[in-house]
C-alpha cells in the first residue's frame, strides 16, 4: 500500500463534511512541522494519518525547530523534551503530532526514528534518518515519504496506549533500523486494529465513517 496524496485528502475532508454534519470544529489530530521541513511531506503524513488512523487531522502553523531540546554532548535534540513542549500547546486537539529533520534521541539509545507519550498526547518524528539507506546513499522520495508515514502512525498509535506487537504484518512491530522499517506494512494487524477502536471508544474518540 502506498501513501496517499493530499488530493484525495482534501476530496475526503470535503465529502465528509458534506455526509457528517456532527464533524467537530477541529480534528482529532493536528500535525505540525518544527523548522526546516517540506510542505509536502506534512501534507503526505496528514492524509495517511485521517486516512489509516480514520480519524480528522487538522494541518497547523509551522513552529522553529527545536532548539530547546539541544544537548551538546550528544549533539542531538531531545526527543522527550519535545514531547513535553508539545503536550503543553494551547492547541484543542486531543492529539498532536511535530515532524522535525533534526536528529532525535533518548538517553538510552544513540537515535530514534520518532517518539511519543504512551497514552499522551504527543508524538514527534524525525526526518533526519529516512532520508537515506544504512550504507548511507538516499532513498527515492516515494520510499522516504512511506518511511515517514509509517513512523508517524505507529508513534501516534502509542499515544492511543498501543504496544509494540509481534506479527510480523503490522505497523506497530518494532524496527531497529531503517532496512527493518522498510519491511513492515503500513497497516495494522487485526489484533492492533481492534485494540485501536476499544482506545477510541476509551478516550471517546469518534472514528471517521468508512
Ligand atoms: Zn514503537
Ligand atoms: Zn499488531
Amino acid at each position: 500500500m502506498s501513501p496517499v496524496n493530499t488530493r484525495d485528502r482534501i476530496l475526503r475532508e470535503n465529502r465528509s463534511r458534506n455526509d457528517w454534519t456532527s464533524v467537530p470544529k477541529h480534528g482529532v489530530i493536528g500535525v505540525m512541522r518544527l523548522g526546516a521541513v517540506g510542505e509536502a511531506v506534512l501534507n503526505i503524513v496528514a492524509a495517511n494519518l485521517q486516512e489509516i488512523l480514520r480519524v480528522p487531522v487538522d494541518i497547523l502553523p509551522a513552529r522553529p525547530a527545536p532548539e530547546f531540546a539541544y544537548n551538546n554532548n550528544r549533539k542531538q535534540y531531545h526527543a522527550a523534551l519535545i514531547l513535553k513542549k508539545l503536550a503543553e500547546s494551547s492547541r484543542p486537539h486531543p492529539r498532536i503530532l511535530a515532524l522535525v529533520s533534526v536528529d532525535l534521541f533518548i538517553p538510552v539509545l544513540t537515535h530514534v526514528f520518532g517518539e511519543a507519550q504512551m497514552g499522551g498526547r504527543a508524538a514527534v518524528v524525525s526526518l533526519h534518518r529516512l532520508r537515506q539507506k544504512e550504507e548511507g546513499s538516499r532513498v527515492s522520495l516515494d520510499t522516504f515519504y512511506e518511511r515517514t508515514v509509517k513512523v508517524a502512525i505507529h508513534e501516534m498509535a502509542h499515544t492511543f496506549d498501543l504496544v509494540h506487537c509481534n506479527q510480523a504484518e503490522c505497523i506497530m512491530r518494532f524496527s531497529s533500523g531503517t532496512d527493518d522499517l522498510d519491511g513492515i506494512p503500513l497497516f495494522f494487524c487485526e489484533y492492533c486494529e481492534a485494540f485501536l477502536d476499544d482506545a477510541y471508544r476509551r478516550y471517546e474518540i469518534q472514528r471517521l465513517p468508512d
